[in-house]
């Protein structure tokens, strides 16, 4: 399997000289398979790079969505297989407590807010509800669960005999949890994460940050790696950067965060154009 970060900032685009190395385009992740599956890991504004990169051959493709924050889906628009009508798009996410999960996306997807709407995209396009148990997609068995962040969010496990992949951008396990980590049956997201050979989850805060954004869905860096080092994962990267942060910022709070808590295994900071190769 090959993983391709497209986009690591969370929240909010930052493009800007300070922001250069690490990124400024908003969640986006590859994985495509050694037999030419291909899925998007969230449609941040990191989708619309990856959308001209794909093979011009390519007929199908499979977009999960964590959740619908605007950072999550505001690249979606701007995805060119959505306009080749020889492409089944295939988009996976939450539906809410009153809406399904197409009249959540054209919301977006219609003026005002997009001058296209959903039902006039040209491609082959297939709504699927999540979580739903496990699922194929090619090669990939995909595992969704709901995890802790406002409004139905999931991460997601994806699987081939060779390597596991996990994938969990915004995830607060912390919360109301006097002292983390809990036991892991207790601890949000653990099943999906559990000995994975890549993590790649939230770490937003520095762990002085944090105190004042309880609540708010997301985790600080010492949260972050306690999680990953709980769920025994082989490797770590940190990921959905705080907007406010610049790459000189996140090297110092990544730096620290790394010497404090000593972790056992390898972590590689997310940065935007990074490749994995596993299994
Ligand atoms: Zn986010
Ligand atoms: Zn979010």
């Amino acid at each position: 399997m090959r993983v391709a970060l497209w986009g690591t900032r969370g929240s909010l685009g930052s493009p800007g000289a300070e922001t250069a190395r690490y990124g400024g385009n908003t969640s986006c992740v590859e994985a495509r398979g050694s037999e030419g599956t291909v899925l998007v890991l969230d449609a941040g504004t990191g989708i619309r790079r990856l959308g001209v990169a794909l093979p011009s051959s390519l007929r199908r493709v499979d977009v999960l969505l964590t959740h619908l924050h605007m950072d999550h889906i505001q690249g979606l628009g701007f995805f060119a297989p959505l306009y080749n009508p020889e492409v089944e798009v295939h988009i996976w996410g939450p539906a809410s407590t009153t809406l399904h999960l197409r009249n959540r996306l054209m919301r977006y997807l219609s003026p005002p807010l997009f001058p296209v709407r959903l039902r006039e995209l040209p491609c082959r396009l297939v709504l699927h509800e999540v979580p739903c148990g496990d699922f194929a997609v090619g090669e990939f068995c995909v595992t969704s669960a709901l995890v802790g962040h406002p409004g139905p969010t999931v991460g997601y496990r994806i699987t081939t005999p060779h390597a596991t992949l996990v994938y969990i951008p915004d995830h607060e396990p912390a919360l109301g949890v006097r002292q983390f980590p809990l036991a892991p049956e207790w601890t949000s997201g653990y099943a999906l994460a559990a000995g994975a050979d890549l993590l790649i989850h939230d770490a937003q805060y520095s762990g002085e940050e944090y105190p004042d954004y309880v609540g708010w869905g997301h985790s600080s860096l010492t949260h972050a790696l306690a999680f990953a080092a709980l769920a025994e994962v082989k490797q770590f990267v940190p990921f959905h950067h705080d907007p406010a942060h610049t790459d000189e910022d996140l090297d110092r709070l990544i730096t620290e965060a790394l010497a404090e808590v000593r972790p056992g295994f390898p972590v590689t900071p997310g940065v935007e154009g990074a490749v994995f190769h596993l299994g």
